[in-house]
């Protein structure tokens, strides 16, 4: 990264060695002069914390919202989505690794200016913006400025993230932000130290905190991986979790892995394990859960949690509303958890 591509960063101090802390994120990285941090996009250059990634996305997609996933919030609707080079997690199954582990002169990115992304969603049709395919926390300085001049022309802002930043930043960074599916990759902190290389806790705190403190709109992911995050124990303990802490009407997407990154030895997810954890979360009492990465029809509908009636039916992308008035079920009248307009 050269100089002049660079952005001076927010939540940073120099501490009591002279050294640039970075704050943003739970790894709380030092950084010696000339030092990147571990997400490759943050560098100490003369005693400031600065960043390659402000403004430079690495490229566009228009998705259908139910990609994210997302399955309740603004449904049947395409969203703008990007991402930069960088990324606070190491995970060794990263299907996106080639522009996570890497800085923005290498990935190609190109410049972008807010009102640019914005002007481009409406051109899209997109109500919605998603600040995905790297972990968004890292372009946080990006996140608000984008969000903020998506808010005023009423244009809504999505996080796709592994929820892994530190409390300084997490109110910054969510300011604007309409809804997030948080990647809860697993329910024990051993899995997040060897095969995400950071840690459950900060994850956990960032759910609570987004639960309690604003109105964002929450859907949680877990990517099931053979042998390390699929114990029933686990998954029981983890949808009981979810249930009292973030409420049952918190929808959860199960789903399957493809060998990929360092992970090319570890076979893929049988359709049986994605069935059967969300059927461990029904069973727990969460109200909406979901498969992904396989074909299953059931798993894929959104059903009325008061009557059981389907409301929303989708085959892969596509979505049909069968019953849904509204955020209304057409058979009982009660509403649907979620933001449908
Ligand atoms: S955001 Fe990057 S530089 Fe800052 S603590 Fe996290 S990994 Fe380190």
């Amino acid at each position: 990264m050269t100089t002049s591509e660079l952005y001076p960063a927010k939540w940073w101090r120099l501490n009591e060695k002279g050294r640039v802390l970075c704050e943003l994120c739970p790894r709380y990285c030092v950084l010696g002069e000339g030092k990147r941090g571990f997400c490759f996009v943050r560098k100490n250059v003369g005693g400031e914390l600065k960043t390659s990634a402000y403004g430079k996305p690495l490229g566009f997609g228009v998705d259908p919202i139910e990609k994210k996933p997302l399955n309740h919030f603004l449904p049947g609707t395409p969203i703008l989505s990007f991402g930069t080079a960088g990324c606070n997690l190491g995970c060794q199954y990263c299907q996106n690794w080639t522009s996570s582990k890497s800085e923005n002169d290498q990935a190609y990115s190109r410049r972008a200016a807010p009102e640019e992304i914005v002007e481009l969603a409406k051109r899209e049709g997109c109500p919605s913006i998603a600040y995905t395919y790297n972990d968004p926390v890292v372009f946080g300085e990006f996140v608000i400025d984008v969000a903020k001049r998506a808010s005023a022309e009423d244009i809504r802002s999505v996080m796709v993230t592994n929820g892994y930043i530190a409390e300084r930043a997490r109110e910054d960074v969510f300011a604007d932000i309409d809804a997030a599916n948080v990647d809860l990759k697993a329910f024990s902190d051993d899995f997040y130290k060897r095969l995400a290389l950071g840690s459950l806790a900060p994850v956990l705190e960032t759910l609570e905190w987004l639960r309690r403190e604003t109105d964002a709109w929450i859907e949680l992911t877990t990517l099931l991986i053979p042998g390390e995050n699929d114990d029933e124990d686990e998954l029981r303990r983890m949808t009981d979790w979810i249930g009292e802490r973030l409420g049952a009407e918190t929808p959860i997407h199960f789903t399957a892995f493809h060998p990929s990154f360092k992970m090319l030895d570890t076979p893929p997810t049988p359709v049986e394990t994605v069935t059967n954890a969300r059927q461990i979360a029904l069973d727990a009492g969460l109200k909406h859960a979901y498969v992904g990465n396989v074909a299953s029809q059931e798993g894929a509908t959104t059903y009325c949690a008061s009557c059981g009636a389907a409301l929303l039916a989708r085959n892969w992308r596509n979505v049909r509303f069968v019953n849904l008035e509204g955020d209304t079920c057409g058979a009982c009248g009660a509403k649907l958890a979620g933001v449908f307009a």
